[in-house]
């Protein structure tokens, strides 16, 4: 087997299931934005076909991504350097996907952590989609060749998974054709936690507005939750093994750290000795600083939704312009027979 050389690409997605959340944020929008630049081409998806594998409203399906877009700007991917678009516009991915079921194992969709929690106790009532969610997921990333994949730590299993689909089909069909992506999880908050419950991820899909903040909250808000978001009695540490079985300290001083562009050392250091009645307010002052620019801007953009609609447009274009010469790759090395070419 000849060793392929692949253009280094990111690709990463967000679902637009609404509730845009400081965790996406952190975990992922500021990473995104982070790695733009010349030195690799960056491809951001807003994955609408990977949320309606649970139920969405339709109205408020299109609503949240439209607004998931003005998010995705307004952090500042600019549409022109990177490649935005939403999923269900370039058929590709959901075509790549099907092959891809054909390759991942049942077993190892059941072992899918995502997959449990989201489908509880009820499984045999979850959408099949909801199954095959990391299929998709995989045939996102393939699609592009994407060696770089930026997420949050919650995805660090499916990122595995996408790994373990490239390599069999590699082997199984004597190839080395897709890459064996890199998942790029850094930063002081790969897992923000909801601040109602610092052992819980903050999620678009937590019931409890308390536990997370929205990128369209206003400064009210924000500071509201942060006012009341749990924590324990004793004072805050100032070495990060103080932090030990304190999960919603740690979340805190990560939010913080991450917010401000500093470790978690250096943030201790200054904060360390304080009690959180004092920490809440500077941690809230941060947070409104660093975000209502941004929400301001999503509410400026979505002013105007043709525009929206246009950049969106304009991305699909691109990204299949890359999808369709790999999509129809891949059905060659298959051995699916197109009467379209000769
Ligand atoms: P849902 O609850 O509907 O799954 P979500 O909040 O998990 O929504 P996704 O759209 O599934 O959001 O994830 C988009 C990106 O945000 C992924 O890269 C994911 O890893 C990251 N992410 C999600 N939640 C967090 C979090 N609490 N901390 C850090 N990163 C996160
Ligand atoms: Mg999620």
């Amino acid at each position: 087997m000849t060793e392929t050389k692949f253009t280094p690409r990111v690709f990463s997605g967000i679902q637009p299931s609404g509730n845009l959340h400081l965790g996406n944020y952190l975990g992922a929008l500021k990473r995104f934005v982070d790695m733009q630049g010349p030195e690799m081409e960056t491809v951001y998806c807003m994955v609408d076909l990977h949320a309606i594998t649970v139920w969405q409203d339709p109205k408020e399906l299109a609503h949240s991504t439209r607004e998931l877009c003005a998010g995705f700007i307004a952090a500042g991917i600019d549409p022109e350097q990177s490649i935005l678009f939403n999923q269900s516009q370039v058929p590709e991915h959901a075509q790549l996907a099907w092959i891809f079921n054909c390759v991942a194992r049942m077993g190892w969709m059941q072992r899918m952590t995502q997959w449990k929690d989201k489908a509880g106790k009820n499984q045999q009532n979850a959408s099949l989609g909801l199954f095959a969610y990391p299929s998709l997921m995989a045939a996102d990333i393939l699609i592009y060749h994407a060696t770089h994949v930026p997420v949050g730590e919650d995805q660090k299993q499916h990122l595995e998974l996408t790994r373990d689909i490239a390599i069999k089909f590699n082997n199984d069909f004597g190839v080395n054709f897709f890459p064996v992506t890199e998942p790029v999880i850094e930063g002081a908050a790969t897992r923000v936690m909801s601040l109602r419950d610092g052992t819980k991820k903050m999620s678009k899909s937590d019931p409890s507005d308390m536990s997370r903040i929205n990128m369209t909250d206003d400064a009210d808000a924000i500071a509201q939750k942060i006012r009341k978001a749990k924590t324990d009695p004793d004072a805050l540490p100032s070495e990060i093994d103080g932090l030990e079985g304190r999960p919603d300290a740690r979340n805190l001083i990560n939010i913080y750290a991450a917010l401000a562009d500093q470790s978690v050392e250096q943030v201790l250091a200054d904060v360390g000795g304080k009690q959180f009645g004092e920490f809440k307010p500077m941690l809230a002052e941060l947070a409104v600083a660093k975000l209502s620019p941004i929400s301001s801007e999503m509410a400026r953009l979505m002013n105007d939704q043709a525009e929206i609609d246009r950049i969106l447009a304009r991305g699909a274009e691109r990204a299949r312009a890359i999808a369709e010469p790999i999509l129809r790759q891949t059905y060659d090395i298959v051995g699916m027979v197109s009467s379209a070419r000769g």
